[in-house]
């Protein structure tokens, strides 16, 4: 009865397991709305990073041949800086990440990884080198440590400690009862978007990609959470190419440089400092949310 019991009792755990992480896979094509449909050319090589430059150029893509999405769109990262998107909802900015993991062929133009086009280049080795913290993110019913060890299956508890402390996690860790070994999800802890997006820096610090895609929640925020998320991201950004889709400009402030993308086009781009100086679109936003944000002190205020 016993040797029934226990295989039975495992292979129900391991079917728990598969079905969860099969949901999560679905609900991350579901989340990047991706048909996985791009294979590999038969001679692709491995992508090899040695500096994680990225450049587009003149990139023209449409989901369906009727309507063009991104209309020649050209920009350059330099390896280890941070660069923002911003932009109006619609204007195309989580199609330009859509196209570097190759989700998508554009239809003309090139996007190269240090001089390498992403068409030519295996789709695995493309994703093992860009971390993605998404917006909202996939936790596991597992302890918050396990959840972040995710981000390298290999990485010893004081390795993952370290990504924790890392991504501002810490303070957050220490007030739960059980520490970094609470459950989170149906069992345990429920945590805020910004406490999620936290446990994603942390496997993304974990990972150690040389380019990192970041996705910022458009959840509203408090101002704690907010900060914490800009300090995680400072030290993601520290030693990586890092690409933030930005809706808060304070996320932008302290970026490289800052592209504004209007109807598929990267219309200005430059530092905070500049943009605000030409007094055109990005200006004009800026104005706008900081008249929003006091709006809100007021409202919150006692
Ligand atoms: P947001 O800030 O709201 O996320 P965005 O700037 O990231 O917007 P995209 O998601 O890149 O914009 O979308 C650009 C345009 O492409 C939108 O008009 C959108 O409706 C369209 N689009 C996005 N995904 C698909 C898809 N899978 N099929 C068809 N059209 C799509």
């Amino acid at each position: 009865m016993m040797q029934i019991f226990i295989p039975l009792n495992f292979l129900g755990f391991v079917y728990r397991e598969m079905k969860g992480s099969l949901a999560n896979i679905e609900k991350m094509f579901a989340i990047l709305d991706v048909k996985p449909a791009i294979e590999d050319r038969s001679n692709a090589a491995p992508l090899e990073v040695s500096q994680g430059g990225i450049e587009f150029r003149d990139v023209r893509f449409g989901y369906g041949p009727d309507r063009e999405i991104l209309k020649g769109v050209s920009f350059t990262v330099a390896p280890r800086q941070k660069v923002a998107i911003v932009g109006a909802s619609g204007a195309g900015k989580s199609t330009l990440f859509k196209l570097l993991f190759r989700f998508y062929d554009a239809t003309a133009g090139q996007i190269l990884i240090d001089g390498q086009d992403v068409s030519d280049v295996s789709q695995d080795s493309l994703r093992r080198a860009i971390g993605v913290v998404p917006q909202d993110t996939v936790l596991f019913n597992q302890s918050i440590l396990e959840n972040v060890r995710y981000g390298n299956v290999d990485a010893d508890d004081d390795a993952v400690m370290a990504a924790i402390r890392h991504a501002q996690l810490d303070n957050f860790i220490a007030q739960l009862p059980e520490g970094a070994h609470t459950m989170v999800g149906e069992r345990g802890l429920k945590l805020s978007g910004g406490e999620k997006q936290r446990v994603a820096i942390a496997r993304a610090l974990l990972k150690h990609p040389p380019i990192m895609v970041f996705d910022e929640a458009t959840s509203s925020l408090d101002s704690h959470s907010e900060q914490g998320i800009l300090q995680a991201l400072q030290e993601l950004s520290r030693e990586q190419t890092t690409l933030v889709i930005a809706h808060r400009l304070s996320t932008v402030v302290d970026a490289d440089a800052i592209l504004v993308m209007q109807d598929g086009r990267v219309v200005e781009q430059g530092t905070h400092e500049a943009l605000l100086g030409a007094d055109a679109v990005y200006a004009s936003l800026w104005r706008m949310q900081q008249r929003e944000r006091r709006i809100d002190d007021v409202t919150l205020s006692p």
